[in-house]
């Protein structure tokens, strides 16, 4: 089992630090030849969408990863990484991998509440640390995505088929389930 991280910009050590607690090897996905290697599955971090959008075109590897997902590559996306999944962003024009039908809004919980702590409830989970940081949320989801959590009426972490996404930092938690959550959608007995 070997998790790859995209590792362009922002949060992606702490993704690796989770799964290396967990016993789960990670490798890092940072330029084209890195996605040729084997794994079994990809995170998403947060950072910056713009920016990680951005270099994944610049570095040639928007195609290939897009594709991946396309046939199921299992993926946990956090925060700037919902953000690259998301069909449509409802206040941005652009749109990344856009293979998660949802309408995401960025930066959607406003400047006051820009970085949050927050215990919610994870379907499938229970109780849950989530961290917020400059976080989006979802608007709509079509009727196939299941709505995992929700944060003050907001939609803020969904599965659907292949792709696991959240709002919120799981990974800046010392709370594993999330990622458990993940490894088990796919993980073989
Ligand atoms: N606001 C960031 C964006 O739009 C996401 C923030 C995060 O990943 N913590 O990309």
């Amino acid at each position: 089992m070997r998790i790859a991280v995209l590792a362009v910009q922002g949060a992606f050590a702490e993704h690796e630090k989770m799964f290396s607690q967990m016993g789960i090897e990670t490798i890092e996905l940072r330029q084209k030849s890195d996605i040729t290697q084997d794994f079994d599955g990809l995170v998403l971090p947060g950072g910056e969408s713009t920016v990680q959008g951005k270099l994944l075109r610049e570095l040639d590897m928007y195609d290939g990863l897009k594709e991946m997902i396309r046939q199921g590559m299992p993926v946990l996306a956090t925060c700037a990484g919902l953000i690259l999944l998301a069909e449509r962003l409802s206040n941005d024009d652009r749109s990344h991998f856009a293979t998660l039908p949802v309408c995401v809004r960025r930066n959607a919980f406003g400047r006051q509440l820009g970085s949050f702590h927050y215990r919610g409830t994870i379907k499938g989970i229970g109780e849950f640390p989530m961290e917020f940081i400059r976080a989006p949320y979802i608007e709509t989801v079509s009727p196939e995505v299941e709505i995992l959590a929700e944060v003050n009426g907001h939609i803020v972490a969904v599965r659907y088929q292949n792709q696991l996404a959240a709002a919120f930092h799981p990974e800046l938690s010392q709370d594993i389930r999330f990622h458990q959550m993940f490894l088990d959608s796919f993980r073989k007995p």
